[in-house]
């Protein structure tokens, strides 16, 4: 048997000193994940103030102001004023803004102002979006980015001329689709003048602000990024999953477009996002203050001096205590080789001075992953479990409930006390070491594919590998006895842990606990670097348990709705206008009394068929008659032109309702366009297409299709409003859900053209 699976019982000083320290990395790793404290006192003219912010922030934030309302137009209003009042060339840049991929397009309103520099070149962009989700306040996302940079501007003019130009663009039409960011790379002289762009969002209100996303060649950004920016965090990970996901925010079209430029973003506090809850009240202030401190310290930077070039990317990564840290992307395999070579190094020496078994150390490699999935596997079955028990939290659409913290709390402590049982279980047959060694081994294998594979990822799992590797070479050739080799484990563990910790916590609110075995296979990992210094805790698995129980009851207690925590909803108005009927509709699963007492005699069923197909069934009940004026469809033209047949239509929304949805059933759209700007290139069998910020205004759309074949038109205009409609009264216990049909209403009309 290997020497160390027989082991004295640990001193009361060794299990301190692995508790201390695996204690601190816990509670240093979360505080750094979570929102950054908001320095005390009043902060110099020179200097980013939220409290200055705030003013302007009230305004643009004192209701819902999605693209096409009459309060985006107020807000716009607001913002062109008080660029000018700050002594900008400021303009509005008017124009349709097409994204074809979804056949979506708006008529939009970028605000665009320009500090000129001393210097012609190149321009810095700052951007931010003014449009907000339909009922959301707008307060966070993205009206404290655009606070932030009058803000800024104000605090740029305190000191002398800039060097470079710095133009300021607040794009409309964010949440409809990219649509003003599109508008602007697409048609805009200063888009061709900017050299760099930073982009600044919110999918959240709280938590750290983050540099999630940069485009390729970005060594040198980086660099001067991290040595400019005030406590940077954002990691090269984070780069490496965003640019493999479609068009995410308006950086995405910058990009696109060849800009270069960072991306900033918090994501804590999802549960307000795009809802009613995205107040002024509720945003984190110290959250709001890195983001102005983050954008002046580098709109200073950036408008000094020659323009970053590009240059080769980089692997970088932040954590507390380490700090920011960046080094070249070629080093990545290098770096993975050499964890690789110390790796081996360990196991070498392991075996032959150790007695370790060099078979037991590979099996120790598929148990170890078996146990990781196993655990992640049973948080990810708790978790929906717990939805099972509290179906209120599937009302939840953005994936976490208010409570979510209780259950993170919980699944990690009942994921962690369940991979300690299974250890102590494979213990019967591999020693702690070698499992350890095996989980190591893993971590090494780990650090080789993304070496290659995903550069940017590769820190995350070389770093710990390398300290963990290092710790055991150490132990082995000392040689240390099983109690001081474990300690010393642990002290290797420490920077390894705080590395981890703040990205399963990043991961974990990124994901939300939907797809919480994401992080709970990072947490699995770490244990498995850490267990015999573990084995020093016997009492952890259950402590661990008992706390992870208690946090569900915690969760449990605390799964109710109240003001603060206001019970989703999905309710909405719709006019048939073929047949003028109205109804109530919704997508819950079941009804909240309030909705019930809406629509008294709902019943699921299909929709009517003039809405469409509406997939599963909905509540439906009908409605009073409703004076609402439908959109009106007028045909201009239909005839066949050489293969194809030509449908030129006329549409109007009376009530300027600010969102036009459009449908074809029975044939193929081969093209569509709409005010001449072209919506559809490619045929599409079941098309759907939406319009945005059309107002009253008549709309020309002409639509191709294959002749002979008869087709429905549905065309419904779509407002914001419900809350606001006369007798309505949403009690403030329950909020509209963000990314549907929910707090809206809709008049249908659909017209039935012959082959
Ligand atoms: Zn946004």
């Amino acid at each position: 048997m290997p020497m160390h699976s027989t082991s004295p019982r640990p001193g009361w000083g060794a299990i301190l000193f692995v508790s201390v320290l695996l204690a601190a990395a816990l509670v240093l790793g979360l505080a750094h994940s979570g929102t950054p404290a908001l320095p005390e006192g009043p902060r110099p003219a020179a200097a980013f103030s939220v409290e200055r912010a705030l003013v302007d922030l009230r305004q643009i934030a004192r209701a819902p102001h999605a693209t096409g309302t009459p309060a985006n137009d107020a807000v716009r209003a607001f913002l062109v004023a008080r660029l000018q009042a700050l002594g900008l060339e400021t303009h509005v840049q008017d124009g349709i803004g097409v994204m074809q991929r979804h056949s979506v397009a708006g008529k939009l309103h970028n605000i665009v102002a320009r500090l000129p520099g001393r210097v012609p070149g190149p321009a810095l962009l700052l951007a931010a979006h003014y449009d907000s989700a339909p009922t959301s306040f707008g307060a966070a996302d993205d009206g404290a980015s655009v606070a932030a940079l009058l803000e800024t501007v104000r605090a740029l003019r305190t000191g002398p001329v800039l060097e470079r130009d710095v133009v300021i663009l607040i794009t409309d039409g964010e949440e409809a689709g990219l649509l003003g960011a599109r508008l602007f790379t697409a048609q805009h002289p200063l888009a061709r003048q900017a050299g760099l762009v930073l982009n600044f969002e919110y999918r959240g209100n709280a938590g750290p602000l983050l540099m999630f996303e940069t485009a390729a060649g970005n060594g040198p950004l980086v660099q001067r990024w991290l040595q400019t920016a005030p406590a940077p965090m954002g990691n090269s990970l984070m780069y490496e999953v965003y640019r493999r996901m479609p068009n995410g925010t308006d950086f995405s079209i910058f990009r696109d477009a060849g800009l270069h430029g960072l991306n900033f973003a918090a994501i804590g506090g999802s549960t307000d996002y795009h809802t009613a809850l995205d107040r002024v009240d509720r945003l984190a202030t110290g959250t709001w203050q890195r983001q102005g401190d983050t954008m002046l310290a580098l709109a200073r930077a950036f408008s000094q001096g020659p323009l970053v070039a590009a240059g080769p990317d980089r692997v970088y990564f932040d954590a507390p205590v380490i700090g920011a840290v960046s080094c070249p992307g070629a080093w990545a395999v290098p770096l993975a080789l050499a964890a690789a070579l110390l790796c081996v190094l360990a196991v070498v020496t392991g075996c032959r001075r150790a007695g370790l078994r060099a078979a037991a150390i590979f099996w120790s490699m598929p148990a170890f992953v078996v146990q990781v999935i196993v655990v992640a596997g049973a948080c990810q079955a708790l978790w929906w479990c717990v939805r099972w028990v509290h179906p209120q939290y599937k009302l939840m659409l953005q994936g976490d409930p208010y409570n979510a913290s209780w259950y993170l709390a919980a699944l990690a402590l009942l994921g962690a006390a369940l991979f300690l049982l299974l250890s102590t279980w494979l213990r019967r047959w591999l020693d702690a070491v070698e499992l350890a060694l095996g989980a190591l081994a893993c971590w090494t294998l780990a650090a080789l594919a993304t070496a290659v594979l995903l550069p940017g990822a590769s820190f995350l799992f070389v770093w710990p590998g390398v300290f963990l590797s290092a710790a055991w070479l150490l132990a082995f050739l000392l040689p240390l006895n099983a109690q001081r080799s474990a300690l010393l484990q642990a002290a290797a563990l420490f920077p390894a842990s705080l590395l981890v910790i703040p990205i399963v916590a990043l991961v974990a609110t990124a994901l939300t606990l939907n797809l919480v075995a994401a992080p709970a296979v990072l947490g699995a990992m770490l244990l498995g670097l850490a267990g015999p210094a573990l084995t020093l805790l016997a009492r952890l698995p259950l402590v661990a348990a008992a706390a992870g129980v208690a946090g569900l009851a915690g969760g449990a207690l605390t799964a109710g709705f109240d003001t603060d925590r206001p019970q989703p909803y999905s309710l909405y108005l719709a006019l048939d206008a073929n047949a003028g009927r109205s109804y109530w509709l919704s997508n819950d699963a079941a009804l909240a009394p309030w909705v019930r007492s809406r629509m008294p005699g709902a019943v699921q069923r299909e929709a009517p068929g003039v809405f469409g197909s509406t997939g599963p069934r909905l509540w439906v009940a009908p409605a009073a008659p409703q004076a609402i004026d439908a959109p009106v469809v007028t045909i201009v033209s239909d005839q066949v032109v050489g293969a194809n047949r030509h449908v030129d239509l006329v549409l109007r929304s009376p009530r300027r309702a600010p969102k036009i949805t459009l449908a074809v059933d029975g044939a193929p759209v081969l093209a569509a366009s709409v005010d001449g700007q072209v919506l559809l290139a490619e045929r599409q069998d079941r098309w759907r297409g939406a319009l945005h910020g059309f107002g009253a205004a008549p709309i020309r759309l002409m639509l191709q299709l294959q002749p002979g074949q008869a087709f429905t038109l549905r065309v419904a205009d779509v407002s914001y409003d419900l809350c606001a409609a006369p007798g309505m009264a949403c009690p403030p216990t329950m909020l509209a859900q963000p990314f549907g049909a929910s707090g809206t209403i809709q008049a249908v009309r659909s017209t039935v053209f012959q082959p």
